[in-house]
């Protein structure tokens, strides 16, 4: 068992600067917690107060239900991995492994066995007697988690791991840690900016911004449900398309202009806008770049969600093409079939699949429908 509980936590920096406000999130036993977000929003000072690193200001952590606030952090039995893994450059990969367990004077034959063990796991029982220097940054990443491991800690808290990683490593290394978790069943709090990490890794994520929490969920829900503009923006890649739009009433139907393009709102979303006063009003309309179509079948089918626009860029990927355009003065991203025939140059029509159309508060940036 290992449920980290964190309430009301606040961490104010000697200097007066408030980094996290008002924490409150309750992790179950073997979650795999996700805190993403963008640089400076507070993800690594959270970690840290969670490892005991950094004193809380104010508010209550509790590991298993016991309160942490004061506890030493080597007795809060949490293994923490760093992007900078931190290894003995002078021992070789076995010692470093076995560092923490002798410091604890674990009895020799225990820590032999624990330290195959976890090389094993890592698949690194060929390299136990080399140092540092003479291996990959990913042979590197798996030693420090390693590290972390040996101890079987109640909960691992991990820094950007990856960060230091090549783009193929990382991929590679996602997936290690995935079957990790699964392998060794336990907590674990993970901290990136990294979205894909976030979204492939997670059971869920908290999103992150300026010290406060945006939204906590599963990664499919933050895609699908995002509840504001700024976690709509942040989660997904390429970013989700974005515009004003002046919001009207016409014989019962909701329509939404933008850029010299017009349309209509099927009726849930219609409803939603009429009931909660947006009639006449602007609004922010949001639509992922899957969710727009260029097929001619679709667009005959969808003539009430149709824009259209000439393409900047038209970008192959192979399994996807990428198109973009202008749309007033956003710049927008279609993510079509790779058999279009659009190409750069062309004005194209698209249609918005209209049950994915995600309609934000212009001022307070948060989700109407
Ligand atoms: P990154 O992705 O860049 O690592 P982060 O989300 O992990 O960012 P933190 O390292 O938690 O961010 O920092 C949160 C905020 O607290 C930042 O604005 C940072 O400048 C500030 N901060 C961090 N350490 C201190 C400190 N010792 N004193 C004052 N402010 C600090």
């Amino acid at each position: 068992m290992a449920s980290v509980q964190l309430k009301n936590v606040v961490k104010k920096y000697p200097n007066g600067f408030v980094a996290v406000k008002d924490f409150n999130l309750e992790i179950e036993d073997k979650e795999f917690i996700i805190f993403v977000g963008p640089s400076g929003c507070g993800k690594s000072t959270t970690l840290r107060m969670v490892a005991g690193l950094e004193d809380i200001s104010s508010g209550d952590l509790f590991i298993d239900g016991k309160r942490m606030n004061d506890v030493e952090p080597k007795d809060r039995d949490i293994a923490m991995v760093f992007q900078n893994y931190a290894l003995y450059p002078h021992m070789t990969v076995y010692d470093n492994m076995a560092f923490g367990l002798k410091l604890r004077k674990v009895p020799k034959d225990e820590i032999d066995k624990k330290v195959h063990e976890a090389a094993r796991i890592l698949d690194l029982e060929h390299l136990l007697d080399r140092k540092p220097k003479a291996l990959s940054g990913g042979q590197r990443q798996r030693v420090a988690m390693g590290r972390a491991i040996v101890r079987r800690p109640k909960v691992f808290l991990m820094d950007e791991p990856l960060s230091n990683l090549d783009a193929k490593l990382r991929a590679q290394m996602r997936v290690e840690i995935a079957k990790l978790h699964k392998s060794l069943e336990t907590t674990i709090i993970y901290v990136t900016h990294d979205q894909t990490e976030a979204m492939t890794l997670g059971t869920r994520i908290v999103v992150l911004k300026d010290g406060y929490i945006q939204q906590v969920d599963t990664p499919e829900n933050l895609y699908d449900t995002p509840c504001n503009k700024f976690v709509a923006g942040f989660i997904g890649s390429p970013q989700m398309n974005m515009i004003d739009a002046e919001c009207t009433e016409e014989g019962g139907a909701v329509k939404l202009s933008f850029a010299g393009n017009t349309i209509t709102l099927n009726e849930k979303k219609a409803a939603a806008l009429k009931d909660k006063g947006y009639i006449g009003k602007t609004v922010t309309l949001g639509i992922r770049p899957e969710d727009l179509h260029d097929e001619e079948d679709y667009l005959s089918q969808h003539g009430q969600s149709v824009i259209s626009a000439e393409i900047r860029v038209y970008e192959m990927l192979g399994a996807e093409t990428l198109l973009y355009f202008d749309i007033g003065d956003a710049s927008w991203t279609a993510r079509v079939n790779p058999k279009t025939k659009a190409r750069t140059g062309d004005t194209v029509r698209f249609a918005l699949d209209e049950n994915k159309i995600h309609i934000f508060d212009k001022e307070t940036e948060q989700t109407i429908t």
